[in-house]
């Protein structure tokens, strides 16, 4: 049986059950929280504010979140071992990769291929080995291994960084066969440009989830990607600002009809505290949290035809495939 790392340990790909594909817990900013970390405050009270949202959520019937929170989004894989410990009801699957939209983070803007060459080291990027170790060997002193790969291509496509971030984590795919997710800008189209970079670096497609597909409303560039192999993350339920529930969900109905149920996957990209927003900014937001689709999306979809193995695809198989392999 194959196997699949989450917080707490290796679970069967088969105990997975319905999965929230792309979900955070903590976003932040970490060098600005620990100088002003006021606007956090007490640690406690985050912990238990995440673990009774994610109880609930596990009450819900959701068995599985993955975490794709990495480096340049404030990943602290020890705090998500207090909350998992605290919700064994629920898989946490976390995550290894580095989400820029543009450069790399100043660490690895020089320790680069070549320079590693020029000091007489084999010519190879750290950042893959960095990927590779937290899904082979564990996150920093955790143990916990990464079970999912991440990156981003957003608006401005594949700059300098971005193509080095998504070789990097296509190649520690190849290496290690952990699965891979991609932040996009689904308006900007940028995914025959990522598909180009992925059959370069021998990636298998099947395993890889186009993100936040939903926020466009045109099926027929998705359409493509799917054609193409790639997984639709139909993925931020509840983020009205690009796309409202109803075209969302809308299109999700349209792919179904186009018999692509077998390449989406639905999520909310909800996150229990975000620094990226001042507070209060986002509460127009009233869907946007971990119970929507299991209170509102999947109903939704039912009443609207979308047939029960339909769904069964997209929260249960589909999820599995990918994480399992
Ligand atoms: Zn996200």
């Amino acid at each position: 049986m194959t196997q699949v790392q989450t917080v707490l340990g290796p679970v069967e790909v088969s105990a997975l059950g319905p999965t929230l594909m792309h979900e955070h817990i903590f976003i932040l900013t970490a060098d600005v929280q620990q100088n002003y970390p006021e606007e956090w405050g007490d640690e406690d009270q985050r912990i238990a504010d995440a673990v009774s949202q994610l109880r609930a959520l596990a009450a819900a019937g959701i068995k599985t979140i993955v975490d794709v929170t990495v480096i340049g989004q404030g990943r602290y894989v020890p705090r998500i071992q207090r909350v998992a410990e605290q919700v064994p009801e629920l898989n946490i699957v976390v995550a290894t990769g580095c989400y820029t939209f543009d450069e790399v983070p100043l660490f690895f803007s020089r320790r680069t291929p070549q320079v590693e060459a020029s000091l007489g080291r084999a010519e190879r990027d750290i950042m893959a080995d960095f990927f590779v170790r937290d899904i082979e060997e564990g996150i920093g002193r955790t143990g916990v291994q990464a079970g999912m790969l991440k990156c981003a291509v957003d608006e401005k496509g594949l700059t300098g960084g971005v193509d080095r971030v998504l070789r990097a984590v296509a190649q520690a795919h190849t290496r290690t066969g952990a699965p891979i997710t991609i932040h996009t800008h689904a308006a900007s189209q940028h995914g025959p440009a990522i598909l180009d970079v992925l059959a370069q670096e021998g990636a298998d497609l099947s395993r890889v989830v186009l993100g936040h597909s939903g926020d466009v409303t045109q099926p027929d560039y998705l359409q493509s990607m799917a054609d193409a192999g790639l997984t639709l993350g139909m993925d931020r339920f509840g983020i009205d600002h690009f796309a409202s529930f109803t075209e969302r969900a809308d299109l999700v109905i349209k792919l179904c009809q186009r018999g692509l149920a077998d390449h989406l996957v639905l999520s909310h990209d909800y996150s229990c505290y975000l620094d990226w927003f001042p507070p209060g900014s986002l509460d127009d937001l009233h869907d946007w949290h971990y119970l929507h689709v299991s209170h509102d999306v999947i109903p939704y979809l039912r009443a609207h035809g979308v047939t029960p193995d339909q769904i069964d695809a997209m929260l249960v198989r589909t999820p599995a495939r990918i994480l399992g392999g």
